[in-house]
C-alpha cells in the first residue's frame, strides 16, 4: 500500500515537472517575425495628409503637422517578474525616451483604449510632458488623478460620445475585452478613486473597453481596435479604411471566435486594411527589437497565418507598421 501511494506521488512530482518544464519553455519561446517583414509599410513621403508612428503595443502616435495626439502612450514596459510579484509604477526615463523617439513635445490628447496597466500606466505623464489631455473612461480618468493630473486636463467620455482635435475627429465605439484569464470579456471592473503607483498590475482594472473611429477632414477614416474583443453589431454602419486590429491572445482563440471578431470589426467596418496591433512582448523594454508574444500566452503564427487567409479571401491587405518610423495609415 505505501509503495502504491510512494508511486503515486513519484508520478505526480514528474508530471508537475513536466507541466512545469513546458510552461518556462513556452514563455521563451517567441514566433519569427521575419516572414512578416516584406509586409512593413514604406516610411510616409514628406507631404502625406496623415502619418501614424507605432511604439509597441496598441501605442499609436497620429499627426497631420498641425495637430498630434496618440493612443496608450505606454512606453515603461515593465519587467515580467515586475509585473507578476511585485508593485508597478510609470518609468519617466522610458517615458522621456519613448517621446524623444517619437519627436513628440506637444500633444493636443492620450487617449488609453482602455484602462488596464500596458495601455493607461504611462498616460498621466505622458499627458504632463507634453500638454495633453488625458481621454478616457471615468477608471483612464482616476489613473490620472493618482498621479496628480488636475481636472482642467481630464475629459470624460462616454459610448458614442465625439472629440474633436484639429482636424481629427475621434468617436468613442463601446467594445469589449479579448477574453483572458484575467478578464472573461464582459465583467467590466472599474477603476473607482485615484490610483496612486505603484501597485500591483491588476490595480489598473479594465474600465470601459473602446472601438475608436478615427477621422481627418483631408480624408481618411481608421479604425483602432484595442484588445481582440467585441460588441456583436456594435460598428455595423461605421465606416474605417484601416483598421489598427488588436490582436493580442487572437492566436490561442478557435476559428470560431476569430471568424466573429473579424465580421464584426474588419468587415463590419468594410476595411481594405488591417495592420496587426498588441502581438508584442509588453515586458520587453523598448530600447531591444520588439519581440512576438511568448508560445506561452498567444501565437502570433497562427494569427497572423488566419488573418492572411481571411484577408485574402476578403480583398483586405494585412500590413505591418514600422517601429518609431512614420508610415502612411
Ligand atoms: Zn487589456
Amino acid at each position: 500500500m505505501r509503495r502504491a501511494w510512494k508511486r503515486a506521488g513519484l508520478v505526480l512530482l514528474a508530471g508537475l515537472a513536466l507541466v512545469c518544464g513546458a510552461v518556462v519553455v513556452q514563455s521563451q519561446r517567441h514566433p519569427p517575425l521575419d516572414p512578416y517583414r516584406s509586409l512593413t509599410l514604406p516610411e510616409a513621403p514628406s507631404g502625406a495628409a496623415v502619418r501614424v508612428r507605432f511604439a509597441g503595443t496598441t501605442t499609436l502616435l497620429f499627426e497631420d503637422g498641425e495637430t498630434a495626439w496618440m493612443t496608450d502612450g505606454f512606453f515603461s514596459r515593465p519587467s515580467f517578474p515586475a509585473v507578476a510579484l511585485g508593485r508597478i509604477a510609470p518609468d519617466p526615463a522610458a517615458i522621456d525616451s519613448g517621446l524623444k523617439r517619437l519627436d513628440v513635445t506637444r500633444l493636443a490628447a492620450v487617449v488609453p483604449v482602455h484602462s488596464h496597466y500596458d495601455h493607461a500606466m504611462d498616460a498621466p505623464l505622458v499627458a504632463q510632458r507634453t500638454g495633453a489631455l488625458l481621454i478616457g473612461s471615468g477608471s483612464t480618468l482616476n489613473v490620472g488623478r493618482g498621479l496628480g493630473l488636475g481636472e482642467d486636463r481630464l475629459r470624460e467620455v462616454r459610448p458614442g460620445d465625439s472629440v474633436t482635435l484639429g482636424r481629427f475627429t475621434l468617436r468613442f465605439v463601446a467594445s469589449r475585452h479579448s477574453p483572458t484569464p484575467f478578464t472573461d470579456g464582459t465583467t467590466v471592473e472599474t477603476i473607482d478613486a485615484p490610483l496612486v503607483p505603484p501597485a500591483r498590475f491588476n490595480a489598473w482594472r479594465e474600465g470601459q473597453c473602446w472601438s475608436l473611429l478615427v477621422e481627418h477632414a483631408a480624408g481618411g477614416r481608421w479604425l483602432v481596435q484595442g484588445s481582440a474583443g467585441f460588441i456583436p453589431g456594435a460598428l455595423s454602419g461605421q465606416h474605417a479604411d484601416t483598421v489598427f486590429l488588436g490582436v493580442g491572445t487572437l492566436g490561442k482563440k478557435d476559428t470560431a471566435y476569430r471568424t466573429a471578431y473579424w465580421n464584426e470589426v474588419v468587415k463590419a467596418v468594410g476595411a481594405r486594411r488591417v495592420i496587426p496591433i498588441h502581438w508584442d512582448a509588453f515586458w520587453v523594454p523598448l530600447d531591444q527589437p520588439l519581440v512576438a508574444m511568448p508560445l506561452l500566452g498567444d501565437d502570433f503564427e497562427t494569427t497572423m497565418h488566419d488573418l492572411q487567409a481571411r484577408a485574402t479571401r476578403d480583398g483586405v491587405e494585412v500590413r505591418m507598421a514600422p517601429t518609431f518610423t512614420r508610415f502612411v495609415p
